[in-house]
């Protein structure tokens, strides 16, 4: 491939490079995988932001950026989401059982409070 702003000939090695050896620009694929991060990042941010209702923009978790990375951290992260979720739904059951216990407990000890006065 040559560099269309120059015209080098780029080896394979300077094409994982974001910018030509020779002129410096920012090769066009590397350029469009940046978009692509900023696109992402920012679907994200909106994502991430709805999820936290409140939190002002800057406190928002970030995915990290980085060239090539993008993707890699964009399973990470649902993975960890995923995760998070999991302990969620189980605190959630474990939350339940011990209100509806009291609940019962509560219920159970009116009644029999009722039951000794009358
Ligand atoms: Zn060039």
């Amino acid at each position: 491939m040559n560099c269309p702003h120059c015209g080098g000939t780029l080896a394979l090695d300077d094409m994982t490079r974001p910018n030509c050896p020779f002129c410096g620009q920012v090769l066009p694929h590397h350029a469009r995988a940046a978009e692509h991060q900023v696109l992402i990042n920012k679907m994200l941010a909106q994502q991430i932001g709805a999820q936290y209702p409140g939190t002002p923009p800057g406190n928002i978790p970030q995915v990290g950026y980085g060239y090539g990375a993008g993707m890699n951290n964009l399973q990470q992260f649902q993975q960890f989401h995923v995760d998070q979720g999991f302990k969620r739904a189980r605190n959630m059951t474990v939350i339940m059982l011990v209100v509806s216990l009291v609940f019962f407990l509560v219920i159970f000890g009116a009644v029999g409070l009722v039951l000794l006065l009358l």
